[in-house]
């Protein structure tokens, strides 16, 4: 569920008309929805409250704005960071360090010694090269850092090629057979103190039995490491969970069956239960709002061309992604729709939002709205072909605000230095 919804026929972001931010900021742009992205952190954080003590971290990766941050935070949402500007992002805005995990495969030397010199939940690591380094950081500084093993369980989450992570061959995580030489090697270094396991198997699940899967592979595995001497408090279960990207397709399960999922394979062991979703808290939160350049009649095509393109939302592009595409201004009622190629600007073919659509008849001028664009929409977009990243609006109530500003052209030709010597 989420706050767009038409009004009198205009799309409205909470109680506020698109078209009236499209005239402030101008296009293109995103917009967020606080009251969305408050309900759908609030649904993980009750789907976990049968646990002993639970902590929701939210993969800031999805979105990353200071403001998006600021008001989660302030909810007590933990965050997920993988890489030092995700921390550092997270510290500005006033997440303390304590709830913040640090993932990923690839942590530098100095990304782990500014976590642990400004405070840190854990450290959720994927490799032995990767545990001496940190233990050799975290003894430079006279502490002991907590961290977690991300195990790769070995199970298809039936997603995207791009974002499975949990197979034997993906290079994510330690095979789950090798915990137990793990972290007995853990067990002997100083430097470290390891709490608890981590798993995640991927992004835009749509089905509970992968987690079913992988949970109960944890499971195990917490018994055997507790009977080989370790302390496992603390069960890291990752992100994962799917959205609708459309409004007709076969709905994903819901936090709540998650969290009754998470109770029945885990709740007997007593642990902390600590989860990082992504995309169901920021994806149906955001939309990207676009306005129609041209309408182009090919020789066998409709084109609709847009302002905003590839660089801007590259989604499509990158995986083949859906968004459900709509008009602004709803179309009166008996319209005939007609079939469009939804394209950008960028000067190649693969900047092609979406093939054949139907919309009411569009003209220049037309504003159009992306769905389910509040994750991984703003934070891969680029500056490619010069265009400038397009601004963040965040709305709540009857009022917006921009959280990130469109450059000039002046301010990223400034970003380039040219050589004395040339
Ligand atoms: C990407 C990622 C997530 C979030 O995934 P979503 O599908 O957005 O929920 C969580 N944890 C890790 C380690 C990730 O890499």
């Amino acid at each position: 569920m989420d706050h767009f919804l038409y009004r009198d026929g205009a799309l409205h972001a909470e109680d506020v008309a698109i078209a009236d931010i499209a005239r402030t900021v101008g296009t293109p742009f995103y917009v967020y929805s606080a009251a969305t992205l408050t309900r759908h952190f609030r649904l993980f954080d009750e789907a976990l409250s049968w646990a002993p003590s639970h902590l929701v971290c939210f993969a800031m990766k999805s979105l990353s704005n200071q403001a998006v941050l600021k008001l989660l935070g302030d909810l007590g949402a933990g965050m997920d960071v993988v890489s030092g500007g995700e921390y550092a992002r997270a510290r500005a805005a006033g997440v303390p360090g304590e709830r913040i995990v640090f993932s990923g495969v690839g942590k530098t030397r100095t990304e782990m010694r500014a976590a642990l010199e400004g405070g840190i939940r854990q450290f959720n690591l994927e490799s032995e090269p990767e545990m001496e380094a940190l233990n050799e950081v975290a003894l430079s500084l006279g502490t002991v850092a907590p961290v977690t093993v991300r195990v790769n369980p070995d199970v298809d989450a039936r997603t995207h090629e791009k974002i499975a992570t949990g197979r034997k061959g993906d290079k994510f995580g330690i095979p789950i057979a090798r915990a137990s030489e793990v972290y007995a090697r853990i067990a002997a270094l100083p430097g470290l103190k390891a709490i608890g396991i981590d798993v995640h198997i991927g992004s835009q699940l749509t089905q509970l039995e992968p987690f079913e899967q992988a949970y109960l592979k944890v499971a195990d595995l917490t018994e055997r490491l507790r009977a080989e001497g370790h302390e496992i408090t603390r069960l890291d279960l990752g992100g994962g969970l799917g959205i609708p990207y459309t409004r007709s397709n076969e709905a994903p399960p819901l936090p709540v069956e998650y969290g009754q999922l998470v109770e029945r394979t885990l709740g007997h062991l007593g642990c902390e239960i600590e989860i990082e979703p992504g995309r169901l808290i920021s994806g149906n939160a955001g939309l990207m709002v676009s306005q129609v350049i041209y309408v182009k009649e090919g020789e066998s095509t409709r084109f609709l061309i847009l302002d905003g393109a590839m660089n801007d939302l590259i989604r499509p592009a990158m995986y083949g992604a859906w968004h459900d595409i709509i008009p602004v201004a709803e179309a009166a009622p008996g319209v005939e729709q007609q079939l469009y190629d939804i394209v950008g600007p960028v000067c190649e073919s693969g900047d092609t939002f979406a093939k054949g659509r139907a919309l009411p008849p569009m003209a220049s001028g037309d504003l159009v709205a992306f769905r389910s664009a509040g994750a991984y929409g703003a934070v891969m977009s680029s500056e490619y072909n010069t265009r400038p990243l397009i601004p963040e609006v965040l709305v709540q109530g009857d009022h917006f605000a921009v959280i990130r500003a469109r450059p000039t052209f002046d301010e990223i030709i400034a970003r380039d230095t040219i050589p004395e010597w040339l």
